[in-house]
């Protein structure tokens, strides 16, 4: 039987098909790039535009990051917005029934489920906004962040300020001899780098 598929072009298809109610207003946007790239920052900024908008929106993030705060998320120059500490992504569903837009923040840290429970939730019509890092200090992939960056419909990524020649960093440099790959900091810790300078210091 022939399709139409859209207003001037027609397709025919063997099987019976059925278009449902078409949801393509939904969409995953990931804010990525290294550490003190403005993502947070990035993070809260897209809330503030969608609670504008009166949309309701509700922010997770994963309980291990508790460098500022326990219930908030707080970017690098102190803009905040309050947050629910989850440990699993799939616990985001039992809060999401009434709200527009779900935000969550450092995704890097959640487990490869998150990407499922993102798109289950795109599929629901709701928005979702996620901030990570796309590499971790070895400059390897960070957790679920390739996955979810594949699934995104909008991705943003940015760059921090080249510690040592101020060009644009898209690599986070641990300076810090700890061994531990989860390591949250500040920048005693952790310094932003260019290409250049990160090849020449690892
Ligand atoms: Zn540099």
């Amino acid at each position: 039987m022939p399709l139409k598929i859209s207003q001037n072009k027609t397709v025919k298809y063997s099987k019976h098909f059925t278009l449902s109610e078409r949801n393509d207003v939904s969409k995953i946007t990931v804010i990525c790039g290294p550490m003190f790239s403005g993502k947070t920052k990035g993070l809260i900024n897209e809330i503030a535009t969608h609670r504008e908008q009166n949309k309701t929106v509700i922010v997770f993030k994963p309980l291990l990051d508790n460098r500022y705060s326990d219930n908030e998320v707080v970017s690098h120059d102190k803009d905040k917005v309050e947050a629910r500490n989850i440990e699993e992504p799939v616990e985001m569903l039992q809060f999401i029934d009434d709200v527009d837009v779900i935000a969550i923040d450092e995704a890097q840290f959640f487990n490869d489920s998150i990407v499922d429970v993102v798109e289950d939730i795109a599929a629901m019509g709701k928005d979702v906004i996620l901030a990570g890092l796309d590499l971790d200090y070895r400059a390897e992939p960070f957790g679920p962040m390739p996955m979810l960056l594949g699934k995104a419909d909008v991705v943003k990524k940015l760059h921090s300020v080249c510690t040592f020649c101020s060009a644009p960093a898209k690599y986070t440099h641990r300076i810090s001899e700890d061994g531990e790959l989860v390591l949250l900091g500040e920048k005693d810790k952790y310094v932003p780098l260019c290409r250049t300078c990160y090849k020449e210091l690892t």
